[in-house]
């Protein structure tokens, strides 16, 4: 025979499935021997069956419960229908997953006109028997029959009027008699029908109506929106009734274990004396803040605030109660965990830890990417968003919300910004002319580019929030862009959300309160379980602060290239790559040498002596040529040169592939003096903070693009030419190690040669996985997306490596090298080596240390440190 039906005694919090989450933690509650009403559970096996079967309480469940009220009746005294002593029940829903959009709670089920007479006569108060009979034909009319609400609550209203009274707890007994009667008067008029005088025959209509409601389109929407599944059924849990309303020594309330907007330790919640639970909710009357209980019932607060304790010792968790006073007596009517905030999140669990509550592991393990996220960026409010719909989307590339006025140029943008308005920049794809207009915008949307493209990459670095790939956005001209029928202009205000990916028109509020949790001490937690370190990609000393302060133990990958997005120094290099001869070169490198010195003396000092890795220019040089006739003449003007020697010479190094261009090194073979210049400004830079700081730095000068062992060589003895000059010019000694990227699959092939010549490897996933899959990293969302999206890709793999295929050639090139060089020092500072995914293929490899944005970084440690537990 089938169970369908558990007393609280019977079960525990394991049993989610079949109690629904309220049935568990009751029977749980009622095992700790807390003063849990007693009461049963009627699975939810009986609801799917009963879905199932035709909507039939079948007689096996209606006897299992008949035999658990008759237990009940046992248990109290009192007796369903009962002349003398009535039971009376509350019937409340519970699925394995709280579901508000689902219907709730029926109270004093078991009264009639008879038990009304008796719960009057027993409490020896007419008002509150008479209270409660209105409470169960308003609640069962709306809950189980489906009537409106405000057909019953305008009854209410209007009596008070005619009175003269404001308050619910002002009508008299005579008042909610006269109230019974115009209730069951609505009852008869919409439901042809009276209101069902047998107790049972309430109970048996309560349960059947929980267990439609699993199919009500409210619960149903709610389940999609919150990936929940269709197959799990609701439970009924019915419980003796406790009363709250009996007078002014009852009363009842909800309250948090913590506060959950902040974490702080210490009850919060609201309270309402002489009301019964839906009061608190249904703001009937204002309650009062539960610190006030303390002063009206002492006894019951300080039991309330050690059950608590007791219950967040228990489930390890903060806990969202339901309480009631009877007559002075304490009785606790749910528990489950509360809904907190992020930053409340992270409080709790830290506090938890040092209270003993969990230990470390548990600390480190039972944090989540998505309250440590919000630590580090603003968000929208939670609420607000629900009733919001995107109207446009794409790559969520750099995490954090925004609102602002769209600006399609940087020039706009910069413009806008200087007349105190918020902006978001849209542009098509950005380029590093755009980086003034990125730095003043609250958000930047592309409509091409990938997740390694130059608005994704730069956005995150400065921690901008950030959409990329937008397909479905175009850009039309310098004030419009369209999505379908939608038109974007100047000035429109957009709400970007760079974790969902998702943009908004029109401002949606944020999250109101910032989290302000110290990091700190999460980060001496999480070193003790990482094995793996994790640097920061970054060049400017603001990024390095960042990227220091979030956790990073030094600098994976300070590209220089990005030293000359600035609108000055842009001019500069576009001088050095339109040079036409070596003099012209050598001349504008001098400057350079100057500038780049500064750079690096501020970036040491910002990374505080910690190991830098610098990377010598890798320009694709599309990203620096002027483009069209407007730019050659500011240029030519600039530089002094005509606008045709301008327009000819970008003509001549326009690249139709420039990724697979004149890159890195090969500028470094084709142009020594570059090279040169930079190793000399790194080696100069850190002789002199050295003896000006005593700090000991020792640079790691980084190749990139190499192909082959002959190639790195080759520059890697040009440099060091430079850099002997140098350290002879300083009279100085200084240790430092050169070496290089791993971008490109032959590199992988041939590492043992290279690691003959180089100090340590760094894998520049982002080129790898684009020559591994022959996938370009600026043009291939589209193509992702619908791989995606036919199931042939799990994951787009310039966010998550690609095991089987840049994961191998990873995997080759570690034994490789290793073969050669066993102290060879390798890491990874694509951008895919920061996602969680990737990290756990990573913490097998034999690698030393991860390199990622600065806020990417405590999730990178976060996850390595959890992956290791
Ligand atoms: C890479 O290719 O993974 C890398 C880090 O270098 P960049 O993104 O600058 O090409
Ligand atoms: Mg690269």
């Amino acid at each position: 025979m089938n169970r369908w039906v558990y007393l609280f005694s019977e079960g525990s919090k394991e049993q989610k499935d079949l109690l629904g989450g309220k049935g568990a933690n009751l029977a749980e509650m009622t095992k700790l021997g807390l003063p849990v009403p007693t009461g049963f559970t009627v699975t939810t096996e009986a609801c799917l069956y009963y879905l199932n079967h035709g909507n039939q309480l079948i007689s096996d469940m209606k006897d299992q419960v008949m035999d658990a009220v008759e237990k009940l009746s046992a248990k109290t005294g009192k007796k369903f229908g009962d002349m003398e002593n009535p039971l009376l029940v509350s019937v409340r829903s519970g699925s394995k997953f709280s579901m508000p959009g689902m219907m709730d709670t029926v109270l004093n089920l078991g009264l009639n006109d008879q038990t009304v007479a008796a719960l009057a006569s027993n409490s020896q108060n007419e008002r509150f028997a008479y209270d409660c009979y209105r409470r169960l034909l308003q609640m069962f009319g709306n809950v189980v029959m489906g009537m409106d609400n405000s057909d019953f609550e305008n009854r209410i209203t209007a009596l008070k009027k005619v009175n003269g009274l404001s308050f619910d707890n002002e009508l008299t007994a005579d008042h909610w008699n006269q109230i019974v009667s115009e209730y069951k008067e609505i009852y008869r008029k919409k439901l042809q029908r009276e209101f069902p005088q047998d107790p049972i025959e309430q109970l048996y209509l309560a349960i059947e109506a929980v267990f439609g409601s699993w199919n009500n389109q409210r619960a149903k929407t709610y389940r999609r929106l919150h990936d929940i599944s269709d197959d799990l059924g609701t439970a009924v849990n019915i419980q003796e009734m406790v009363f709250g309303n009996f007078g002014d020594s009852s009363g009842t309330g909800v309250v948090f274990s913590r506060n959950p907007s902040l974490g702080d330790p210490g009850l919060f919640g609201e309270y309402l004396i002489n009301a019964q639970g839906e009061d608190v909710v249904a703001g009937v009357r204002t309650p009062k803040p539960i610190q006030v209980l303390a002063d009206e019932l002492p006894e019951q607060f300080q039991q309330l605030k050690s059950i608590c304790e007791d219950l967040e010792k228990h489930y390890q968790d903060m806990q969202d109660v339901e309480f009631t006073i009877e007559r002075e007596k304490l009785f606790i009517l749910q528990t489950r965990s509360g809904k907190r905030t992020s930053k409340a999140a992270l409080t709790i669990l830290l506090d938890f830890y040092k209270e003993g509550i969990i230990n470390e592991a548990e600390l480190v393990s039972r944090i989540e990417a998505k309250d440590l996220e919000a630590a580090l960026h603003p968000n929208f409010d939670e609420d607000a968003l629900k009733n919001r719909v995107s109207f446009l989307s794409g790559l969520a590339a750099s995490p954090g919300a925004a609102t602002g006025a769209a600006y399609f140029t940087a020039e706009a943008a910069t413009e806008a910004k200087a007349r105190g308005e918020r902006v978001v920049l849209v542009r098509e794809e950005t380029s590093p002319e755009d980086i003034e207009g990125i730095a003043v915008s609250e958000a930047v949307i592309t409509s091409r580019g990938g997740m390694t493209s130059h608005a994704a990459v730069v956005a995150r670095g400065m921690g901008i929030c950030s959409v990329v790939g937008c397909e479905r956005l175009t850009v039309l001209e310098e004030n419009k862009a369209t999505v379908g029928e939608e038109v974007i202009e100047e000035g429109t205000i957009l709400s970007v959300d760079g974790t969902s990916g998702k943009i908004y028109f029109g401002e949606i509020p944020m999250e109101e309160v910032t989290n302000t949790v110290a990091l700190d001490e999460l980060h001496v937690i999480w070193d003790r379980h990482a094995k793996i370190k994790v640097r920061a990609n970054a060049e400017t000393p603001k990024d390095i602060a960042t990227g220091m302060a979030l956790g990073a133990v030094g600098i994976g990958l300070a590209r220089t290239e990005h030293m000359f997005f600035e609108k000055s120094r842009l001019l500069q290099f576009r001088q050095l790559i339109l040079a036409d001869s070596l003099d012209e070169r050598l001349e504008v490198l001098k400057d350079l040498k100057q500038v780049q010195k500064q750079d690096f003396k501020f970036m040491y000092e910002a990374a505080e002596g910690k190991p830098t890795t610098i990377r010598l220019l890798d320009p694709p040089l599309h990203e620096f040529l002027p483009k069209g006739a407007d730019e050659y003449r500011e240029v030519a003007k600039e530089l002094g040169k005509t606008y045709n020697e301008v327009k000819r010479k970008t003509d001549n190094l326009a690249e139709v592939n420039p990724m697979l261009g004149f890159r890195g090194l090969r500028l470094g073979v084709a142009y020594p003096e570059i090279y040169q210049m930079q190793a000399e400004a790194i080696i100069e830079a850190a002789c002199e903070v050295t003896k000006e700081t005593g700090l000991a730095i020792q640079p790691e000068i980084m190749i990139p693009f190499t192909i082959d062992a002959q190639e790195f060589a080759r520059v890697r003895s040009s440099i060091e030419e430079a850099i002997q000059r140098s350290l002879k010019e300083y009279k100085q000694d200084l240790s430092y190690q050169i070496g290089t990227m791993i971008e490109i699959p032959r590199a992988c092939f041939v590492a043992d040669e290279i690691a003959q010549h180089a100090d340590f490897f760094s894998f520049g996933t982002n080129d790898l996985t684009q020559m591994a899959l022959g996938l370009s990293r600026d043009d291939s969302p589209r193509i992702i997306n619908q791989y995606m999206e036919a199931g042939i890709f799990a994951d787009d793999p310039f966010q998550v490596l690609d095991e089987s295929g840049v994961g191998a050639l990873m995997k080759l090139a570690i034994e490789r090298g290793r073969q050669v060089n066993p102290k060879l020092k390798i890491g990874i500072c694509g951008e895919a080596a920061a996602h969680p995914k990737s990290i756990a293929f990573l913490n097998n490899l034999a690698i030393d240390y991860i390199s990622c944005s600065p806020f990417r970084i405590p999730q990178a440690k976060m996850t390595l440190a959890q992956d290791a537990l």
